[in-house]
């Protein structure tokens, strides 16, 4: 199935992680960039190793213990002997063809060139025989060694290949997003020669991801399992202790087909992806050689510490009617010191599990009878909620008007909207009285049937029309995880009808909204323009009045401090993307902002304006939402605050403990008291201990444990204990009452981060 869809209208959520990319960027067939966007894996394929029957419970304990430990679990030998023969064959025509190569570049007129620097120095090399590598050896031997790649003239570039003519040259080391794809990159073809070496597979894909890498293999009969781990993880040890080089070689489109006749993916990809009489390059280190337009790190020994981080099943080209595959993750580093504390990140992350402390919190949960819509238990629902009403505030002060729209349409709607031609498999789909019909993926065709449904003049725009719309979308079954990625979730959508004039402000106003919201949740935020694609619709002209807009809008709030990605907008407008990054400095893509020419089109919407000679005129239309998906919102805070929420947000605000029976009346008292003034309070009136009870509210994340005794009951006070702050346990301040309910409603409408009263 071709999931398309994906970059279809309004992808103001989307629930992906950040794409990957392809090693080949010259790859552009749709379905294979798709294949790449699938960051987060199917159901992993991985299992155990089978216990025989015949084992008597004492070897049953002893495989159980090996399980923890995969290491001494694999049967299967290291390395295939022999190895496959292809590994020879393919070599055979490496070499043949690197001899010629070697003399075509001998045989290259030596030239003095001039190289030029980023700060604009200057220096001399000669062509076809100085490489960047030479230049960064020349600058510093800290510098050659730090850095894993070159630009030249603006075009990643090996660093061992000779420079051609005079250039600009840019040396990027492994902190640079540039180079920490390379070298990731890099890293799966170390992985690709070690799984050819331990499973004699065929690879397909091998791209660098947001947090790492993966490999894409078939293999026969024989299901990847976390016990080949260590095996893989020694062959890659051995391959990066050679320093095998990565030799580059262009190779003829027949010459290929003849290079990889063996696999049959790789077939696919060459005669797909390479238009009859041109060449593409090729790749070898080590016994392996590998289709791929590059560039890499010079050496596999530039790779410090590498590590597989997980497996799981995939399709070929991402269609579940080609053949099953498997991938391989891992991770890798120029530095050991970095993967160890990666390693502690990954605990950090674990801990911090959404899922976890949903459960542990009682917040919400998933069950078989309905996968991916979440079931939010009363206290997740109180965070749902507090996170609507501080939405619906801002809306009120920015002139938003909030509606509902209906949550199943006829087909005949999704037909006009382009839904149905594009997206149809991502809908659930419904057969009432013989008709079609469907629930709603995205609420923008609703929108429009609202901003039509009566005139409109030009004074009425910009109109903001939000709703927090429940929407369905068929994730498949393998692909749904926690909060992250369902099927049913609602959005803070909101729709902006404009004349083309008023676009800039709008921007500039959402800018002002976003870095509030962020602000108030403590997220950090990256900003990246999206610009004209090769399929777009509709005129060029209009095309560049609005991305000038985009641009002058940006350039205003943010100046120097956004990114543009030409080409990479919808086919339908420009798009400003906008990542939040948490409290672990992990990236999540929630909010994009998309100009849109042609929905206003299908849908025939109209205003009157000013001008009478020209009475009716199309409006413009802004996607946007700010906290995307709030199921998937829920779960970046909730890892973000690792549980411990900011009071405002707290379903948990404060809990009474009275410190002996005699005090539970009044512990009531105060409990009902900041109830009243809209607190979330609760009172332990069980018959716990005291410091069992104090305990308990701890592990619940109580922002405030309040206590009373005797003293506090004849004063009408508190003693308060505040979560964040461990001295206010021993200091046991006492406080009126009246006090500590005015101080506590103003801390939360502060939508202070710090729980201070
Ligand atoms: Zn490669
Ligand atoms: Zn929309």
């Amino acid at each position: 199935m071709l999931r398309i869809g994906r970059r279809f209208l309004c992808q103001i959520q989307i629930q992906h992680a950040r794409h990957c990319h392809v090693p080949s960027s010259s790859i552009s067939n749709p379905r294979l960039r798709l294949l790449t966007t699938m960051a987060t894996p199917v159901a992993s394929s991985s299992e155990p190793p089978q216990t025989a029957p015949t084992q008597d419970a004492k070897k049953a304990k002893e495989t159980k213990e090996k399980k923890a430990k995969p290491a001494a679990a694999s049967a299967f030998p290291l390395e295939l002997q022999p190895p496959p023969a292809f590994f020879d064959h393919r070599l055979k025509i490496f070499e043949k063809l690197k001899a010629e190569h070697d003399e075509f570049v001998k045989a290259q007129p030596r030239e003095d060139i001039i190289i030029t620097m980023p700060d604009g120095s200057e220096r001399k090399g000669k062509s076809w025989e100085t490489s960047p590598m030479d230049v960064a050896k020349e600058v510093s031997k800290s510098l050659s060694e730090r850095i894993v790649i070159a630009k030249v003239n603006g075009e990643l570039w090996d660093l061992e290949r000779p420079l051609e003519g005079a250039c600009k040259l840019e040396l990027l080391d492994f902190e640079h997003p540039e180079g920490k794809r390379v070298f990731w990159h890099s890293s799966a073809h170390v992985l690709g020669e070690a799984s050819e070496r331990h499973y004699g597979c065929h690879l397909c894909l091998g791209p660098p991801t947001d947090d790492g890498f993966f490999y894409e293999m078939a293999i026969e009969d024989r299901p990847v399992s976390a016990t080949d781990y260590p095996a893989l993880e020694k062959v890659s040890e051995a391959v990066i202790k050679e320093k095998q080089k990565f030799e580059r070689l262009v190779v003829k489109k027949e010459t290929l087909l003849e290079m990889f006749n063996y696999n049959k993916y790789k077939k696919y990809l060459i005669e797909t992806k390479v238009p009859d009489g041109t060449s593409t390059t090729v790749y070898r280190c080590g016994t392996m050689v590998d289709l791929c337009v590059g560039p890499h790190i010079p050496h596999t020994g530039k790779i410090k510490a590498m590590m597989i981080t997980k497996n799981s099943a995939s399709y070929f080209l991402g269609d579940a009617s080609n053949d099953s595959l498997q991938r391989i993750y891992g991770i890798s580093f120029p530095d050991k010191k970095q993967l160890t504390e990666y390693k502690a990140f990954l605990v950090e992350a674990a801990k911090r599990d959404h899922r976890r402390i949903g459960k542990d919190q009682e917040l919400f949960f998933f069950n078989e009878m309905s996968p991916g819509s979440c079931f939010f238990l009363p206290h997740g629902t109180r965070i749902y909620n507090t996170l609507l009403e501080f939405m619906r505030a801002e809306y009120f002060k920015r002139g938003y008007q909030e509606v509902i729209s209906p949550n199943m349409f006829h087909s005949k709607l999704w037909e006009t909207s382009g839904h149905w031609q594009n997206y149809k498999d991502d809908m659930f789909s419904l057969d009432i009285e013989k008709e079609t019909w469907a629930l709603k993926p995205m609420n923008c065709p609703g929108h429009c049937i609202i901003f039509g449904s009566r005139d409109r003049s030009y004074r009425e725009l910009p109109l903001r029309m939000a709703e927090f719309g429940i929407i369905h979308r068929n994730e498949a079954s393998g692909a749904l995880t926690g909060l992250t990625r369902v099927r049913r979730f609602a959005q803070d959508d909101t729709h902006v009808f404009c004349m083309p004039s008023q676009v800039e402000d709008e921007i500039s106003a959402l800018f002002d909204f976003m870095q509030h919201v962020y602000g108030t949740f403590g997220l950090d935020f990256q900003l990246e323009l999206s610009t004209r694609p090769d399929n777009f619709l509709g005129e060029i002209k209009t095309w560049d009045h609005a991305e000038d807009q985009l641009k002058n809008a940006l350039e205003k709030q943010y100046p120097g401090k956004w990114e543009i990605n030409p080409g990479d907008g919808a086919f339908y407008g420009p798009k400003i993307d906008i990542s939040v990054r948490d409290s672990l400095r992990r990236s999540f893509q929630c909010a994009t902002i998309q100009l849109d020419f042609q929905l206003p089109e299908r849908f025939d919407l109209k205003y009157r304006g000013e001008d009478t000679t020209n009475p009716e005129t199309r409006p413009v239309m802004i996607h946007r939402a700010i906290l995307g998906s709030l199921e998937r919102f829920i779960a970046i805070i909730t890892e973000h605050f690792a549980g411990k929420w900011p009071f405002w947000l707290s379903p948990r605000q404060v809990v009474i403990i009275p410190v002996a029976v005699p005090y539970k009346d009044y512990a009531s008292q105060v409990c009902e008291r900041l109830k009243s003034v809209g607190l979330f309070a609760d009172v332990d009136n069980g018959s716990d201990t005291l410091p069992k009870k104090i305990r308990n509210g701890e592990i619940a994340q109580y922002n405030f444990i309040i206590v009373v005794g005797e003293e506090e009951m004849n004063t009408q006070s508190v003693n308060v204990r505040n979560r964040d702050d461990i001295g206010s346990k021993v200091r046991a301040e006492t406080i009126p009452l009246d006090e500590i309910a005015a101080k506590l409603v103003a801390l939360k409408s502060s939508r202070s981060l710090h729980n201070k009263l």
